[in-house]
């Protein structure tokens, strides 16, 4: 009875704080951590017993422990869930080979009693750095692992390189919040030129994060890290404020601007956001139809049915809605008839390529009919030299956006780059 007691009770505490102290004393190299998850364990325990459900644990315990995988602590830390810690790893990837091993030794049939039982596992892996190297975190990462690979119906999902790369991050992401917390984000605007008149009436709100010691940081890179914080709503709220007090300070053009600003597919999810925009809105006294909101096609897709309630919802405010990297996001022709889009944005990926092959021409001509046959305006993102930006012309394109006209700029510069035009009129 000790025996089993001493095998079998879940040591989840101290394996807590056996993986604190190894995050704390980890040294050069990499910490590895393994969660491990008896597959239909609870059919087990019916069919065979729960005492001799019991004795498979333990056996299974004891298979582990003997295994001599190098480095590591191996405790029952839940009722069918074993973790692993690995201490020592020579690089991230070296936690794969562990894995395999777990479950080659895991493969041999255990005798219980008169019985052989055959079990399988799933593996959730992480793996972190000095820097990386929080307890709680690794647990939350490797129990995320541990459910996609449930999931994806694999026995693990390989640990791979760009997740070790998130984990670096964790440093980034609070710089991040604290940089948000300190007004110290800032919109460049991008302007769309209308085709029609000449004029540069539209721009683009484009976010940058000025690092003090990294230079200018995109959004590719720091949005998806607002995601995962849960922070972009607040972004959101930052960007439309600023997008509509700053256009305020545009000199005149004689025509009405209208500025864009991007929003993600999780913030259209939040049944608050369209009184978020009616209140920005009213503080600045800008006119609904001044505002474009600009989505991606995937994002759209993604979140069918929450976002088309949300997106009629931000049309009866009397916005602009646009749908970003169009093409890229496989949405079909019927879904696409009941969009309630104003604009259609060409991806770049498709104006790269139009003059060197026929078929992306084709298929942005397609596009560009396509979107004039629903009354979207449409635009052509990506444009980098004149033969393209003639091209579109041609086509009956409405507006262009790209390094051709201008590239990004702050808002100085922006308001800068727009005197310089009316003053050469
Ligand atoms: P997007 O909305 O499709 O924006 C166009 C991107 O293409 C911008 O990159 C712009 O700088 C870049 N670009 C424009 N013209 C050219 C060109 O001629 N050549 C090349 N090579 N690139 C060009 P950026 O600013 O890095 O933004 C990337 C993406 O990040 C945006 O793609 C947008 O989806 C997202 N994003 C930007 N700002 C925000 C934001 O405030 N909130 C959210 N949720 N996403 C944002
Ligand atoms: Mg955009
Ligand atoms: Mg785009």
């Amino acid at each position: 009875m000790t025996k089993i007691s001493q095998y079998n009770m879940p040591h989840r505490p101290a394996f807590l704080d056996q993986l604190r102290q190894a995050c704390a004393t980890i040294g050069d190299g990499y910490l590895g951590l393994i969660l491990l998850d008896i597959k239909g364990f609870v059919r087990i325990n019916a069919a065979f017993g729960i005492e001799a459900g019991d004795e498979l644990l333990q056996a299974i315990t004891i298979r582990l422990r003997t295994a001599n995988i190098k480095g590591a602590t191996i405790e029952r830390i839940g009722n069918d869930e074993f973790g692993v810690i690995l201490r020592n790893l020579q690089a991230p990837q070296f936690i794969t080979l562990a894995a395999h091993k777990i479950l080659r030794v895991l493969t041999e049939p255990f005798s219980i009693g008169e019985r052989l039982i055959r079990i399988s596992a799933n593996l959730g892996l992480d793996v972190a750095d000095e820097e990386s190297a929080h307890p709680e975190r690794m647990l939350r990462l490797g129990e995320d692992s541990l459910q996609k690979a449930k999931a994806s119906g694999k026995p693990f999902l390989p640990y791979d390189k760009t997740k070790h790369q998130e984990a670096h991050d964790w440093r980034l992401e609070s710089e991040l919040l604290k940089s948000m917390e300190s007004n110290d984000l800032e919109l460049y605007y991008q302007p769309k030129l209308q085709l029609a008149t000449g004029l540069p009436i539209a721009a683009e709100a484009l976010g940058r994060w000025p690092h003090p010691e990294r230079g200018v940081i995109g959004p590719v890179r720091f949005v998806p890290m607002l995601e995962q914080s849960g922070a972009i709503y607040d972004y959101t709220k930052w960007a439309i404020h600023t997008a509509l007090r700053q256009m305020s300070e545009w000199p005149s053009l004689g025509m009405e601007y209208s500025v864009s600003v991007n929003v993600s597919a999780s913030v259209l999810e939040e049944p608050e956001f369209p009184s978020l925009v009616a209140a920005a809105l009213n503080i600045w006294g800008v006119k609904p139809s001044s505002l474009m909101l600009e989505i991606t096609e995937g994002a759209i897709v993604q979140e069918e049915h929450t976002s088309f309630e949300t997106l009629r919802l931000l049309k009866e405010l009397g916005l602009r809605l646009s749908i970003d990297d169009f093409g890229t996001g496989y949405s079909c022709l019927a879904y696409f008839k009941n969009l309630p889009a104003d604009e259609l944005k060409i991806d770049k990926s498709f104006i790269d390529n139009m003059l060197r092959d026929q078929e992306d021409q084709h298929l942005v001509q397609v596009m560009i009919q396509l979107g004039k046959r629903f009354g979207h305006q449409v635009v052509a993102e990506g444009i980098e030299d004149q033969a393209t930006f003639d091209l579109l012309k041609e086509l009956g394109c409405d507006y262009i956006q790209g390094y051709h006209v201008a590239r990004p700029m702050p808002q100085a510069k922006y308001i800068e780059w727009l005197k310089q035009l009316t003053d050469s009129e």
